[in-house]
This record gives C-alpha cells, sequence and structure tokens, in this order.
C-alpha cells in the first residue's frame, strides 16, 4: 500500500477555539507503535472538556479523539502484537509507565505518568494516527466499523462504572442517557436488572429512547423513581446531580461518577450518605477492563446507536452534543 506524506484532519490550536479542518504530515510509526487508517472515531463529551479548557495541559496542537477504529497499515520497530491489516480499537488510556506505585499495584487506570489519546497523544480525528500496540484492542470483525467506535470510551468506562456498582444488585439508576448509558441498559438487560433512566427534564425523546432499549421507568433527573435504587451511575458532568442520585439510592449503594470533569457538587445534609451509601469516581480504564468488555459486548450483543458525521463535520458533531442532541453516540467516518 502507498501511503501518502500528509493526511486531513481537525486540529485543535488553542483550548477555547473551534477545531480546524488542516493538513498535516502522515505521523510516522515509532518503536511499538502501529500506523493506523482510521476507519471511524466517536466524539466523546471528553473531548468537549479538553476543548472547552475544563481540562488542562493538552498537547497542541492536538488532534483529539479516543474512540478509534481503524486498519494497521504499517508497523514501528518491535511490533509483535498486531500485524498489517489488522482492525483494531485505539482508547483512551495510550500508554502507562509500568513503574510508578499505582502500575504495580495493578492501577494503570491511576498511572502517574499515563499518556491519553486525544488529549496527550494525538488521536482518530484525523485519516491516520498512531498508537501503541500495547494499549490496542482486538476487534470482534461485527465492530470493524464506525458502530463499534462508541464501545472504545463510552463502552469501557461504562463497563468500569457498571463493576463499581458492586454485586448483588438490581435496580440501577443511570443519570445522563446518552453514549455511556446506552450501552451500559444493554449489559444490565442482559444480566435481568432493572433499569431506571434519568435524562434532562421535559427530554421525552431520551426518556423513550431509554425504554426502548428496556429501561423499566425513565424520567426527569428531579424526579423520584418509584422505588430505591440499589446503585447509580451518573454520567452527566452536573455535580448537582450527586445529592439526586444518593437521595434515590438505598442504604449500603454506591454512585459512581462516571465522567472526568463534573460541575461543583452542592452541599448536602450528612443524612443522604449516612447508612454506609458510597460516592466514587471512575478514572480513565485498564487494558483488562477493555479485554473483558470487548469479549462481553458481543456475545450481549451489544448494538450502538450511531449518528455519522464526516470528518470535516467535527465542530458540529461536538455542539450536537453539548446540546444533548445526539441519540445514542456521535462517530466520525473518514472519507
Ligand atoms: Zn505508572
Ligand atoms: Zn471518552
Amino acid at each position: 500500500m502507498i501511503l501518502p506524506d500528509i493526511m486531513n484532519a481537525m486540529v485543535l490550536e488553542k483550548q477555547g477555539e473551534a477545531l480546524y479542518y488542516k493538513q498535516v504530515p502522515l505521523p510516522y510509526p515509532q518503536s511499538k507503535q502501529v500506523l493506523v487508517k482510521v476507519v471511524a472515531c466517536g466524539v466523546c463529551r471528553t473531548d468537549l472538556h479538553i476543548l472547552d479548557g475544563e481540562l488542562s495541559n493538552p498537547k497542541l496542537p492536538l488532534i483529539p479523539g479516543h474512540e478509534i477504529i481503524g486498519r494497521v497499515v504499517s508497523t514501528g520497530d518491535d511490533v509483535s502484537l498486531v500485524k498489517t491489516g489488522d482492525f483494531i480499537g485505539i482508547p483512551w488510556l495510550g500508554y502507562t509507565c509500568g513503574k510508578c506505585k499505582y502500575c504495580l499495584q495493578n492501577k494503570e487506570n491511576l498511572c502517574e505518568n499515563a499518556l491519553f489519546t486525544g488529549y496527550t497523544l494525538n488521536g482518530g480525528y484525523a485519516e491516520y494516527t498512531v498508537a501503541d500496540e500495547r494499549y490496542c484492542f482486538g476487534l470482534s470483525s461485527v465492530y470493524a466499523n464506525a458502530a463499534g467506535a462508541p464501545l472504545l470510551c463510552a463502552g469501557l468506562i461504562g463497563y468500569r462504572c457498571y463493576k463499581m456498582m458492586g454485586e448483588n444488585i438490581s435496580n440501577i439508576g443511570l443519570y445522563g442517557f446518552g453514549a455511556a448509558a446506552h450501552i451500559v441498559i444493554q449489559m444490565a438487560v442482559f444480566q435481568n436488572k432493572k433499569v431506571f433512566a434519568f435524562t434532562r427534564e421535559g427530554d421525552v425523546e431520551t426518556q423513550k429512547f431509554a425504554t426502548k432499549l428496556g429501561a423499566v421507568w425513565a424520567g426527569a433527573s428531579n424526579e423520584a423513581p418509584p422505588c430505591m435504587l440499589d446503585a447509580a451511575i451518573i454520567f452527566a458532568p452536573a455535580g448537582n446531580l450527586v445529592p439526586a442520585a444518593l437521595r434515590n439510592v438505598d442504604k449500603g449503594g454506591v454512585v459512581v461518577c462516571g465522567g472526568i470533569h463534573m460541575s461543583d457538587i452542592p452541599s448536602f445534609p450528612y443524612n443522604l450518605l449516612w447508612g454506609e451509601r458510597i460516592i466514587r469516581s471512575v478514572a480513565n480504564l485498564t487494558r483488562k477492563d477493555g479485554e473483558e468488555f470487548l469479549k462481553l459486548a458481543p456475545a450481549i450483543p451489544v448494538k450502538t446507536e450511531t449518528q455519522l458525521f464526516n470528518l470535516q463535520q467535527a465542530n458540529e458533531a461536538l455542539e450536537a452534543l453539548r446540546k444533548g442532541h445526539i441519540q445514542g453516540a456521535a462517530v466520525l467516518i473518514m472519507p
């Protein structure tokens, strides 16, 4: 295959600004890296947090995007896990040091020296990208297309959040019914759990979408569900949902905050936490999460709902996501 010298990409030059459609040099795979022709790249709320400056110190200029599906077109030195022609998924976690105290405790998601795709490494809003083969995932052939892209973050982070709710739970609350929740509900229903979906007030469309996917109840985030929840996950970046969720979670239950950024959490009476309720965050992913989830997803099978945009429409996709106009997940597809 003859590779071009330049490629089209959507580039962030300065936080607070829109992305620019530009031609940039084709990246070259270093040792342990593969060059990937991107097929599709999901658009995640984290991308908005990076654009808006809520996450500081990105690599600049930056090609965002960390839900990448692509085909390996060439390899750097010492590549042994994947080969040219393989379809792979590239997630948010792009590198860990293997030496810090977190890595040594099998908590590589907390690595002090981690690098993240589409944040401190270039990502997938481009025709090509490079990735360290040790952090890529092999994909079931059913996901080697745009429908697979949301699995790489919404799916993986959703899965980690799902695990953090604990064992022996049956009533689950999902606050913010976007890309991650629409995947988590499929896992939950598959395991015979009851899902209660909470959306923005008046967002009847999304409530219908949740019901279609198997939610036993769907309503606004300020409403009370018909029964107490055993656990809840908050995917929306709104801190006021923390006391709202605690209010609906039963004794001993967990409220998992799944986003990388959230507005401040308002103060609330201690009795909402009393009764051994737990609030916790989920940060990043481990490769083990990815392997487990990508094995589970085709068995369910998880089907993603996607809204497709061309690469040049990345800014529109991001704005649609910001306004809550995406049902399921937004995905960029490459020419
Ligand atoms: Zn480390
Ligand atoms: Zn993400």
